[in-house]
């Protein structure tokens, strides 16, 4: 067959196609090279089929993704969004503020974007972009290596930079979106890059635009974080300067309070390698002043913090301790197989051993129902439910 090289390639989609017409004046669109190759990438990078989940989230619950692949770059991203279109899909990060209580009849991709840029820096700041797979502790040690301060209180938190934003991470008195610069996230609807800074991405107490009005719209490629060259020292959250004092430390620096944190953290909270678990489940809800004052009366020991619009700070991990499954049994340390809540940490739901994500879920809903009979408030989950 003869065919005539007709008109210029154009670029439909993802790819350029050139057009010819055969001996009969017919269309035929040829290929683009760089189409054969993409569809050549897809066959050899088909995600693989029914793979367990559980050794990828920190509750270590039984579930199955029906197609699953990691990804190491935005290029592979984009190709495995387009092979997994009509796919539900579910991005994964360090998998440890996620309770799967089902299996995934979808498509389950896995950040692995790496790497730790120093972008610029100015008289007062260092601007350092990370790829959202790199791990959050770690990246903090890189940090503190190199003297950038900022993100010393957030030692040890698990999981990685990507999600950092997504969940406003903070610990110790410091939230991340102190030391947010910008990031950089993949519109799966429009197949482009997007940027978000500070103000675009709505943070509020553990929650952002990516958990709310652009749920599941975006995925975080790498994360910009503004970290001072002079430390601003914060350490009067939490037991910080008991511990700096216990550890013996005269001088303070960032490093201190990094190890400070670690080992309080250490001591206090069950590590997701020995009891699976995402940290705490619920958020510590707000209350105005009048139901504040109302509940201190009912609740002398109430414990409550002041926030600085005047409404206050309700501490979730007591209200569950004070509720319970029935009169005189509390939740902490309460077990209903393996499903259960932690015996130091209320607010910390575990699982011991073979604990399901439903039976995980339904503790919590227990919970919910139980503190909001006793104290007349609503908690809210902290936890991505999936
Ligand atoms: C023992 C323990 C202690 C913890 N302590 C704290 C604490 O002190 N402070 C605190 O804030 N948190 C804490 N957490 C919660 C958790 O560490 C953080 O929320 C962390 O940021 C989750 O990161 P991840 O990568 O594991 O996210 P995942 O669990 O993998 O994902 C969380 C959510 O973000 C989405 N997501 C992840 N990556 C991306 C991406 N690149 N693009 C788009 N969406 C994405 C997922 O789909 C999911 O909905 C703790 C957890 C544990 C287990």
């Amino acid at each position: 067959m003869k065919l005539v090289h007709y008109g210029r390639t154009a670029k439909m989609g993802l790819f350029s196609t050139t057009p010819f017409k055969n001996e009969n004046q017919a269309f035929i669109f040829s290929p683009a090279p760089e189409f054969v190759i993409f569809m050549i990438k897809l066959q050899l990078m088909k995600p693989e089929e029914n793979i367990a989940l559980a050794p990828f989230t920190s509750f270590g619950v039984e579930s199955t993704a029906r197609y699953y692949s990691t990804f190491r770059d935005e290029a592979e991203l984009e190709e495995l969004l387009f092979w997994g279109a009509r796919y539900p899909l579910l991005i994964l990060g360090g998998g440890s503020n996620l309770l799967l209580t089902r299996d995934v009849d979808g498509l389950v991709l896995k950040n692995e974007i790496r790497g730790i840029t120093e972008l610029h820096e100015d008289n007062d700041y260092v601007y350092i972009r990370a790829g959202a797979g790199e791990n959050w502790h770690q990246f903090v040690l890189y940090c503190l290596s190199r003297n950038w301060a900022g993100l010393e209180n957030l030692s040890l938190i698990p999981g990685n930079a990507g999600a950092s934003p997504m969940q406003n991470i903070g610990a110790y008195g410091v939230e991340l979106e102190e030391l947010f610069w910008d990031l950089e996230a993949w519109h799966i609807r429009e197949q482009k890059k997007v940027t978000f800074t500070k103000s675009d991405c709505g943070f509020g107490y553990r929650d952002s635009v990516f958990k709310g009005k652009f749920k599941g719209q975006f995925v975080i490629l790498n994360v910009t974080y503004r970290l001072r060259k002079k430390p601003r020292y914060t350490t009067s959250y939490g037991a910080i300067e008991k511990e700096l004092e216990k550890m013996g430390v005269k001088e303070l620096s960032i490093k201190a309070i990094s190890d400070a944190v670690i080992s309080i953290r250490s001591s206090k909270l069950p590590d997701p390698r020995v009891i699976g678990n995402a940290g705490s489940f619920f958020k510590n809800p707000s209350v105005s002043a009048e139901k504040h004052a109302l509940l201190q009366k009912q609740f002398p020991d109430l414990v409550a913090y002041p926030n600085v619009d005047g409404t206050f700070k309700l501490a979730a991990g007591w209200m569950i301790e004070q509720s319970g499954p029935a009169p005189g049994i509390s939740w902490k340390g309460y077990r209903k197989g393996d499903a259960g809540c932690h015996e130091r940490q209320a607010l910390v739901l575990v699982n011991y051993g073979r604990a399901l994500g439903s039976e995980i879920f339904q503790l919590s809903e227990d919970i919910l129902q139980s503190v909001h009979q006793k104290f007349g408030v609503e908690l809210e989950r902290e936890v991505n439910i999936i």
